[in-house]
Parts: C-alpha cells; sequence; structure tokens
C-alpha cells in the first residue's frame, strides 16, 4: 500500500449524485470513548470489506462517525411520512446519515448508513442520539431475519459512543452502521412528490428503477411496471413476516422500503400465542399495526405511493388514478397467494388442494382459541408427517382439542405423494425452532446495556441458525414463562 492511506471503503455515491434536492449534506457528531460492540464478520466479508480495518481504531472512528471514511459522502435523507396515519411532510434523516454506498462481491449496490449518529437538519425535538439496547435490538432482529430468509437491511457494527443518551433514565449511547439495499422509503416519494419540482419524482423513480426494479424500463410504461414491482415486493415480504409471526410494531410510510427490504426494527416483536390481534408497541394505542392488521397496512402505505407516483402514471389524473386503484386491488391476492404457499409449506403441502384453506384457518382458529404458541406448535407438526401427534397435542392444556384437526390433516397428509422424511425435512427448513423470543431479547440487551454482550452473543448466534434443533438450546426454543407478563416494547428512539 505504500504510502497510500488505506480505503476502508470503495465508495461509489449515486444517491448524492443523481437526488440533489433529497438530501442534506452533513457531518456525524463527534463521540467521546467509541468502543465496537458487535461487528458483523459475515456482512464485511459479503461487502468485500477488511474487517480487520475496521476493527482497529481508524475503521471503530468510521463506524462511529469519527472520522468520515474516504470517498464517503455523508447526506440526512429527506423524507416524508404518515406516522400512524397522520402525515408530517417533512420527517427525514434526524439522527442518521447515509455516509455512501458500495458494490458487494455479488456487485449488488448497498447503502451505508449511520443511525445514532447525532442531530441533523430533520432532528426537530429530538437529541440525535440512539441507546445501546435499541441499537443492539436492531442488530439482532435484522439478523434473525436474514436467516429466516425475509429480506431485510442487516447491521455491520455496532459502536458505544462512551456518552450517555437521556431517555426515561441516563442510559450508554451507541451508533448502528447499517447496510441495505437502498433507504428509498415510500416516504420518500411522498417527499418528492410534495416540491415544487415536479421533475423530482420522475428523476426519482428513475433512480429507484435503475436500482432496484431494472426489468420495468422494458415495460410500456416503466412507472406502472415500477409501481407493480415495488406492490409485488411488500405483498411477498409481508406474508414472510406474517408466517413467522413478525410485527413490525411501527409500519409508518416512512419505514416501507422501495427495495421490498424490512428496515427499522424498533417496537418490533415475534409472536409467541397466534393472535392477530397481538400489539407489542408502548406507543401504538389503538392497534393501528397490530400482527394481523399489516397487510392491510401494507396496502394503505403502497396507496400513499400510489398518489406520489399518479403524475407518471398517465397525463390524466383520472385514468392514473383508475390504473393505480387497479394495481392496488390486486394487492390481497398477491398476498393470499404468497402466504398461502408459504402456509403450504409450513404444513407440508406441496400443491393446493380443495380443503386446504380451510384446514389451514381451523389451525390457526385452535392456536388462537387455545393460547397456542406459535412457533413450537408448527414446528412440531412435522412429528404428525410420522404419525407422532404428542409434540403438538402436548403444547394445549386439553391435548384432545387438537384430535379432531389432526385426523383431518393425517388425511391431507395421505395424498401428498412424497417420501415422509422429505416432506418433515422440507417443513423444519419452513419452522424455525428458535426465534428472538421477546423475553430471551429483552435479557440479552439489559445485560448489554450493562456491559456484558455475553447473553447477546449466545442469542445472536442462537436465531442465526433458526432451523436447526441443538441440545443445550432448549430454552431458546420455549415460549416465555408466565411470569414475563404482558409484552410492551418502547420505540427504538
Ligand atoms: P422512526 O419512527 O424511529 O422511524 O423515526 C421517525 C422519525 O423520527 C425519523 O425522521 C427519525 O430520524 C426521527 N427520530 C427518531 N428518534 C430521533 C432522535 N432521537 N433524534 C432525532 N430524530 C429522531
Ligand atoms: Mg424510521
Amino acid at each position: 500500500m505504500g504510502n497510500a492511506r488505506h480505503q476502508l471503503f470503495a465508495f461509489d455515491n449515486s444517491f448524492v449524485r443523481d437526488l440533489p434536492g433529497l438530501y442534506e449534506p452533513w457531518q456525524a457528531a463527534v463521540v467521546s470513548a467509541p468502543k465496537l460492540l458487535v461487528f458483523n464478520d459475515a456482512l464485511a466479508a459479503e461487502l468485500g470489506v477488511d474487517a480487520e480495518a475496521l476493527r482497529a481504531p481508524e475503521g471503530v472512528a468510521a463506524l462511529v462517525g469519527n472520522a468520515p471514511p474516504d470517498g464517503a459522502s455523508p447526506v440526512a435523507q429527506a423524507y416524508s411520512g404518515h406516522q400512524f396515519g397522520g402525515f408530517s411532510p417533512r420527517l427525514g434523516d434526524g439522527r442518521a446519515l447515509l455516509l455512501g454506498e458500495v458494490h458487494d462481491i455479488h456487485g449488488r449496490r448497498r447503502d451505508l448508513h449511520l443511525k445514532g449518529s447525532g442531530r441533523t437538519p430533520f432532528a426537530r425535538g429530538g437529541d440525535g442520539k440512539a441507546a445501546v439496547g435499541p441499537m443492539l435490538r436492531e442488530y439482532l432482529i435484522g439478523e434473525a431475519m436474514h436467516a429466516l430468509g425475509i429480506p431485510t437491511t442487516r447491521a455491520l457494527a455496532v459502536t458505544a459512543t462512551g456518552d450517555q443518551v437521556a431517555r426515561e433514565t441516563m442510559l450508554p449511547g451507541a451508533v448502528l452502521a447499517r447496510v441495505a439495499a437502498s433507504h428509498l422509503r415510500v416516504g420518500t416519494f411522498q417527499y418528492a412528490a410534495l416540491g415544487e419540482d415536479p421533475a423530482l419524482v420522475q428523476r426519482l423513480a428513475d433512480y429507484a428503477i435503475a436500482r432496484h426494479h431494472p426489468a420495468s424500463v422494458e415495460s410500456a410504461n416503466p412507472y406502472l411496471a415500477f409501481f407493480e414491482s415495488v406492490v409485488a415486493a411488500q405483498a411477498s415480504l409481508v406474508a414472510r413476516w406474517m408466517l413467522v409471526g413478525f410485527v413490525h410494531g411501527v409500519m409508518n410510510t416512512d419505514n416501507m422500503t422501495i427495495s421490498g427490504e424490512t428496515i427499522d426494527y424498533g417496537p418490533c416483536a415475534f409472536i409467541d400465542a397466534y393472535d392477530p390481534a397481538a400489539v407489542f408497541s408502548s406507543i401504538d394505542h389503538g392497534g393501528r399495526y397490530a400482527y394481523g392488521n399489516q397487510p392491510q397496512i401494507a396496502q394503505w402505505n403502497l396507496t400513499r405511493l400510489a398518489e406520489a407516483l399518479l403524475p407518471l402514471l398517465d397525463v390524466e389524473t383520472e385514468s392514473a388514478i383508475e390504473i393505480a386503484t387497479h394495481v392496488l386491488q390486486s394487492f390481497p391476492d398477491q398476498y393470499r397467494s404468497s402466504w398461502g404457499t408459504g402456509m403450504r409449506a409450513k404444513l407440508g403441502l406441496d400443491d393446493e388442494q380443495q380443503g386446504d384453506a380451510e384446514l389451514i384457518d381451523d389451525l390457526l382458529t385452535l392456536l388462537q382459541e387455545h393460547h397456542i404458541d406459535f412457533a413450537s406448535s408448527f414446528r412440531a407438526l412435522s412429528s404428525v408427517v410420522h404419525g407422532d401427534t404428542e409434540r403438538v397435542r402436548s403444547l394445549f392444556v386439553e391435548p384432545r382439542v387438537f384430535d379432531g384437526w389432526a385426523v383431518r390433516y393425517r388425511a391431507r397428509l395421505a395424498s401428498v405423494d412424497r417420501d415422509p422424511h422429505t416432506v418433515s425435512a422440507a417443513m423444519d427448513r419452513a419452522n424455525p425452532v428458535y426465534v428472538s423470543r421477546n423475553h430471551l431479547v429483552e435479557e440479552a440487551l439489559a445485560a448489554g446495556t450493562g456491559g456484558d454482550l455475553g447473553p447477546f452473543q449466545r442469542l445472536l448466534d442462537v436465531v442465526s441458525q433458526p432451523f436447526d434443533e441443538r441440545s443445550g438450546l432448549e430454552r431458546y426454543a420455549e415460549p416465555a414463562p408466565a411470569s414475563f407478563g404482558r409484552y410492551r416494547t418502547f420505540c427504538g428512539t
């Protein structure tokens, strides 16, 4: 390398180059005593960056925001957002910065972003900071989702700042380094559509098409094809959430990506007992973002995207509305089809037969009525393939209530024309043994906040291989003890 300073990242910053008007150049706040808490070696390898250099003081200074790495062009991104249904025209990155973009080893463009890096012009009343606990949560849940095969942003690192953050109590501060396919949100389009410059939405749409939905350009109406493609990506994403019992918790339009990745793990949680009304966020009083509402909310958010795109869909507003409405109306069917395919995989049914929908609905009703753990019950279904119903039965206080459904299920399984071992092995790849259970997450974050990262690392290891049952990890597969009570999470601020 000679005298040349080692470059931590080979940045190529297309967002800054192509989309002036959608950001404010800004610098991160300097923190007093940066210390790397967690570093994602697997992700670093995927990005093709030098993990050793990032763990060294110069690397840590970059990951916490103290020294922008060579080639970075840090900006606070501008976006609007419907928050719990109410519109905020000017949200933006209040405590975050896009550092720049890199190409990973597969040639995919990925954003490198800091969260908790100090106040920006979008900070409003906020302090621009983040606490260790919520940043560890975002790291953990992102990795858990990734291991479950669900598109998601991922954390490269959590770095403690050495500074305190004032929340209900004083807490240790941290900065999250986040990697995403991009940080374009539904709210980015809403923001672009608000402005004086009508060409901005088009530039943003062209950018998003090139970056995420390039096949759209082949279409007669590229913007329509783009919108269809975002709708399809979100229908599939939310179906995947539902299939693992994930509750995002704050599905505001600024927290919904154009790429189809899950973003912004704040008051999120995995359900334990199956319950469509499950809500975990302390600020979601009306249950707007309850588990079972997520598909409808996604469609609502996509309607906001459609509104921003209208001028691009057709010169005639009436006809643009008609076109957009037609696409939006296809969302429920697309969602149900994705979800149905996923549910049949969870039950070991490869093709769709008459009666499957009722079989699935009746199972969910049973689970709901008897407050049965969602992950455990689905995981135990693979035993039924081998004639053992006891694993599922034993989850019920009154095991007999499962028997009627089990008879129907076994009859349906009899028509599956595959070797039972193949069927049960495939089911065990669709039904995780280990999800990030809320009581375990809380335990890990509390220890991590206190300086002990042991429980966090162990839980991270467990949820990073969610489908492989391992002895000694029984505790991670079990529902919360009754003493854990009703779970509440707080917004990750
Ligand atoms: P969220 O609901 O966490 O996605 O955040 C919504 C908006 O609030 C975004 O514009 C954030 O940048 C901003 N925000 C959240 N927490 C803070 C904070 N502590 N300081 C400044 N802005 C914040
Ligand atoms: Mg957000």
